[in-house]
């Protein structure tokens, strides 16, 4: 599905890339209960003509939809679907910057995917690539959305100077890398940056400015975007009191490819998942441990020696380290191919041991 406006493709102009959520949702009774809607109702096309009027003189807008979907929703196939519609863009030299309307339920994933696997090339096309949301459907009293999409357009429209191509996220007036966005509050309208470094998108922070600039540094090569049917298939699961061999044992019989741990504290998990996940590792199945706590990194061997093949997730949270365990199979399978004998832990730590942004 695709929404062109009336500018010509090869006029320079922001693409908008609408993927639904809250932004593009809608409420019944907007005054009596603006927290009880429906999601990715508004096409982009809409979004972006309510605020065409004050975007800067001179900035072209072409919106296209992808997807118009409650985030909670996507799937690996909306991922290739995403990935695939940016990296044309940034290859496409009437294209400036791109703008991404998205639900914030899982931004946190598709920002460390954008990164993975456009990362390099928004830094090297010196183009920004932007995400934004609202916590507030569109049509709901001080809906947020038409400030974040407008603070995310002046964003992706301003001097390269100012700040590097690169994969980014903007919401209630602030800008962080979507490496470091994670939803962290149920309702509160910086909800997913509310935990990450970031900086005000009016006056860009020199100590963010220069802990971006790390970050591009290190990030070397994109990886692979895994084809729609080719995602490897990867599933959480949560240690906690109580927990029972069999939430491991049940998968053994499965065709699943990789667990990320959501561990206790540094990443640990209860005694009574080693023998299964031992055995999940000698099946071949990939194993990333993280912690469950919200915060703070997973290193190796804490706190206690890991056991052959499994692998901390560094500063990846739980769902950015599946997507990138995923990435990282995927990366893997795809090099053995060419004879390269890079394992799913070489390209993992790629992701899991870049430098973070203090
Ligand atoms: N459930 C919505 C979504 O992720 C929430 C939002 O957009 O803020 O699509």
């Amino acid at each position: 599905m695709s929404s062109i406006s009336n500018v010509s493709e090869n006029t320079p102009h922001l693409l908008i890339l609408g993927m639904g959520g809250t932004i593009a949702g809608l409420a019944p009774n907007p005054e009596e209960n603006p927290l009880q809607y429906q999601a990715g109702q508004v096409g982009v096309d809409a979004l972006v003509a309510h605020v065409q009027s004050v975007v800067p003189e001179g900035v072209k807008l072409v919106s296209r939809q992808v997807a118009n979907i409650n985030s909670r929703n996507l799937t690996d196939a909306h991922l290739t679907s995403l990935g695939l519609a940016v990296k044309d863009a940034l290859l496409d030299a009437a294209v400036q910057g791109i703008v991404i309307t998205h639900g914030t339920d899982t931004m946190e994933e598709t920002g460390l995917f954008l990164q993975a696997t456009c990362g390099k090339l928004a830094h090297t096309q010196s183009k920004r690539v932007i995400l934004t949301g609202a916590m507030l459907p569109s049509n709901a009293p001080g809906a947020d959305g038409p400030s974040n999409l407008l603070d995310a357009l002046r964003w992706a429209s301003t001097s390269i100077d100012n700040c590097p191509g690169g994969i980014y996220a903007v919401m209630d007036g602030r800008g962080c890398m979507a490496i470091d966005l994670a939803k962290r509050h149920a309702t509160a309208l910086n909800a997913p940056l509310q935990n990450a470094p970031s900086s005000s998108v009016g006056l860009i922070n020199p100590s963010w400015l220069s802990g971006v600039k790390a970050v591009q540094a290190a990030w070397n090569e994109d990886l692979p975007i895994p084809q729609e049917g080719e995602w490897p298939w990867v599933e959480i699961l949560t240690s906690h009191t109580g927990a029972r061999p069999e939430t491991i044992t049940q998968w053994l019989s499965s065709s699943v490819q990789g667990f990320v741990i959501a561990g206790t504290g540094h990443g640990g998990f209860h005694d009574d998942w080693l023998k299964p996940l031992d055995q999940a590792m000698a099946q071949g199945i990939a194993l990333v441990r993280t912690t469950r706590t919200g915060a703070g990194a997973t290193l190796p061997n804490i706190p206690e020696i890991d056991h052959f093949g499994c692998r901390p997730s560094g500063s990846l949270t739980a769902p950015r380290a599946r997507i990138g365990l995923q990435l990282a199979l995927n990366a893997a399978k795809q090099g053995n191919k060419a004879g390269k004998p890079l394992t799913w832990q070489d390209f993992f730590a790629r992701m899991a041991d870049l430098p973070e942004i203090r």
